[in-house]
């Protein structure tokens, strides 16, 4: 910014010399004040005020008659430059000729209100008859300064970190900054001059370019990322800002572009992709990967109608090399097999690693119809297989291995993802369950079956909840037909499906630990009935049987629970007995001995239920301390026209007393089944010919019989 002070008398270029120039001079300038821009303050020797402008006026809020007399130093200087003010004014009058001197200073100044801005201060001194005389012009320059300050802050920031380059109207670069020449190589000497088609590194074309600059045009600025070479010749990613500098009639004078080099932070991306999509062991795509891709491929497939196989592959036995050699040679294993998959398949076919030792291949556009991507799929996998059976090489041994290999097609976009992996998942599920090292298809009636199942578990766990469970009782007599004690059978009163069979539910119950919580109910309220029983003469020496799931049994604190709960409910425990199942005596003989001796000890009794079924051996039978056997009714029902049958029956009751037990046979249905067995020395029934399960209130009965 230039000053203007061609109408003041210090500005003249040429110098003054004479004193009646000098007062002409001054007198024109005093006609001047009013027009003045600048403040004009005319003061004596003493510094008070003679002349006042209009100006002055609007510049510091003082009317001329308000100073007239005064001293200016007083009135526009602030207090702490106040002294100085006054001896610079003695001294100046000290050593000032005759001849004006023309002094311009950036001081500070003060309003009427004590506010303070910066002002330039020009004085003009004039010595009469020994006497001096001085005129002060003062500006306004807070704007000034701020526009100082301004360019101040844009010559540091100008050298930043960013790199920068300013070019003219036509792209000629006028200046650059140190980061420019640290980035790009070039010095400014030799930038200056160029265009920053300098830098281009032919990575982008031409209509790159043109949509870059058609963007400058309509907004005045872009960004994005850039490819540009160094000096050196080395390309390297930026991000670029460009912006237009627009001149007072809107016009574009400049641009200004600034940039960053992004080289690492590209590498760190990449990293990160690498890190996010790709499984560090094998470096192969991970389940995110996957399911993006399979995303893909199957709106794809929607459009070329060229189905596509999902193959979930799952080596046998694994764990097996993991927990016999390694972790590392468990690694080791995964790397081959990853490298082998890869070589089994086409280029646009994807290989990814969910995690462990399951893989799945992607397989894409097959072929038209479904049979023949079948076919090919099936081709594929028979490959696959035949590949992950060879012998892996370890540095010290041979490793022979095996995979199972489970198929879903998918043909259109209808299919989930999550449900092609649930339906590779469930074939996968199917190749292990035919025997490992083979390969299954996805079949739909698995899926149905597994489906209801599902409901089937979320129903069980609903129906714990709302107490859906009920006990019934079937009866169980002797000889004479006196009722001796009766068998707890659970129900479920389902009030959608109605009355579910335990046959249809406790297989389930058990697979997924839901026994637990039901077995614990049906002890507790079989115990209460115990209870409610012992209390009245008539019903006081009734047993009740409880079935009891291996599941629970094998539980550490099985024999803790079920003494509690007697206890709670104020049980007879020598009224309780617990029906066992063969399928207990898989397991840890002696730990069932210790559990049941335990049990015994409180009076607890045991039955073994199903008895002819299952395969235990007589001698695990003879070591178990229990009560009873139960004749399963598979016997009884032919037991009369097979003579078979009639054998076995006869053999397992004379089995269960020469052992010491009681014998009772299920499933009685007829009279002359019982007949039967009481032929046989069977003396005690249970079965529909007696009554069938039922409430509490069927029992009354047999109380009024007697
Ligand atoms: P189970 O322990 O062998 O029970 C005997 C089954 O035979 C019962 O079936 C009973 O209703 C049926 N039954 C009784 N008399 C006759 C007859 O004369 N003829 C024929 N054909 N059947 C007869 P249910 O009640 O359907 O129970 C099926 C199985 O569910 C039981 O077999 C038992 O293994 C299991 N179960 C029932 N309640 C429980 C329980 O509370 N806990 C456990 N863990 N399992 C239970
Ligand atoms: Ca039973
Ligand atoms: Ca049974």
């Amino acid at each position: 910014m230039t000053l203007d002070l061609s109408n003041t008398p210090a500005a003249s270029e040429e110098p003054v010399s004479t004193i009646a120039a000098l007062r002409d001079r001054l007198e024109r300038a005093h006609l001047n004040l009013e027009a003045a821009l600048d403040a004009v303050i005319n003061m004596d020797e003493a510094g008070r005020v003679t002349g006042w402008s209009r100006q002055a006026e609007r510049m510091f809020g003082y009317s001329q008659a308000q100073t007239l007399g005064r001293e200016v130093a007083e009135l526009i200087v602030p207090p702490a430059h106040r002294e100085a003010h006054r001896q610079g004014m003695a001294r100046y009058i000290r050593t000032a000729t005759p001849t004006i001197v023309g002094q311009r200073v950036e001081v500070r100044g003060m309003r009427v209100d004590g506010s303070e801005f910066p002002i330039e201060l020009t004085i003009a001194a004039l010595l009469q008859n020994g006497v001096h005389f001085f005129c002060a012009h003062i500006r306004d320059i807070t704007d000034r300064k701020l526009a100082e300050d301004d360019l101040r802050i844009a010559a540091v920031a100008f050298e930043s970190h960013e790199g920068m380059a300013i070019t003219d109207a036509d792209g000629l670069i006028l200046r650059v900054n140190q980061a420019f020449t640290a980035i790009t190589g070039y010095s400014a000497a030799e930038a200056l001059g160029q265009r920053m088609s300098l830098l281009r590194s032919g990575r982008q074309d031409e209509a790159f370019y043109e949509a870059m600059w058609a963007g400058i045009q309509q907004t005045g600025a872009w960004q994005g990322e850039i490819w540009n070479r160094r000096r050196s010749g080395e390309v390297y990613p930026e991000w670029l800002t460009v912006t237009a500098v627009l001149g007072g009639q809107g016009q574009i004078t400049h641009y200004v572009g600034t940039f960053t080099d992004i080289t690492r932070r590209k590498a760190a991306d990449a990293e990160i992709q690498q890190l996010a999509f790709y499984d560090p062991l094998t470096g192969l795509p991970n389940r995110r990967l996957l399911t993006d891709r399979l995303k893909q491929a199957l709106a794809s497939c929607a459009r070329s109608h060229h189905p596509g196989a999902l193959l979930f592959i799952d080596l046998d036995h694994f764990k097996n090399l993991n927990d016999t050699l390694g972790h590392d040679q468990g690694d080791l294993l995964l790397q081959q097999v990853a490298r082998r998959l890869n070589d089994c398949v086409r280029e646009g076919d994807t290989v990814a690693r969910l995690g462990g030792d399951e893989f799945v291949v992607m397989l894409q556009d097959l072929s038209e119809g479904l049979t023949e991507a079948a076919t090919r799929a099936e081709a594929v996998g028979e490959k696959i297989l035949v590949a992950l059976r060879q012998p892996y090489q370890f540095s010290q041994l041979t490793h022979h291995s095996s995979a199972s290999l489970g198929v879903a097609l998918f043909s259109e976009s209808h299919h989930s993802v999550d449900e092609l992996l649930k339906r590779a998942d469930l074939a996968l599920y199917q190749a292990k369950d035919a025997g490992r090292n083979t390969l299954r298809f996805f079949d739909p009636e698995m899926q149905a079956a597994m489906t209801a199942r599902a409901a089937l578990e979320a129903d069980l766990r609903h129906g714990l909840q709302e107490s859906e469970f009920l006990l019934h009782y079937q009866p169980q007599v002797d000889e004479q037909g006196r009722l001796t004690g009766v068998e707890a059978l659970v129900r479920w009163q389902h009030p959608r499906r109605g009355m579910v069979s335990p046959a249809d539910f406790i297989p389930l119950a058990e697979d997924t630990r839901l026994i637990l919580p039901l077995g614990q109910w049906v002890l507790e309220t079989a115990c209460h009935q115990l209870n409610a029983w012992a209390g009245q003469p008539h019903t006081a020496h009734l047993t009740l049987a409880v079935n009891v799931s291996a599941i629970q049994f094998h539980r550490a604190d099985f024999v803790r629970e079920v003494l509690a709960t007697i206890d709670r409910a104020g049980a007879p425990a020598s009224r309780l007995k617990l029906e066992l199942t063969e399928s207990l005596l898989v397991k840890d003989v002696d730990d069932i001995i210790a559990k049941m001796m335990a049990l015994k000890a409180h009076g607890v009794g045991f039955a073994l239920d199903d008895f002819g079924t299952g395969y235990s051996s007589l001698s695990y039978l003879k070591r178990l301390p229990l009560d009873q056997l139960k004749i399963d009714q598979s016997f009884l029902h032919e037991a009369l026209s097979n003579p078979r049958d009639a054998v076995i029956a006869s053999v397992i009751v004379a089995l269960g007393q020469r052992m010491g037990m009681t014998v009772i046979a299920e499933g009685v249905e007829t009279r002359a089944q019982r007949d039967f067995l009481e032929r046989e020395g069977c003396h005690n029934f249970q079965g529909f010919y007696f009554g069938h399960p039922a409430p509490v209130e069927a029992l009354e009965r047999f109380f009024q019989r007697e």
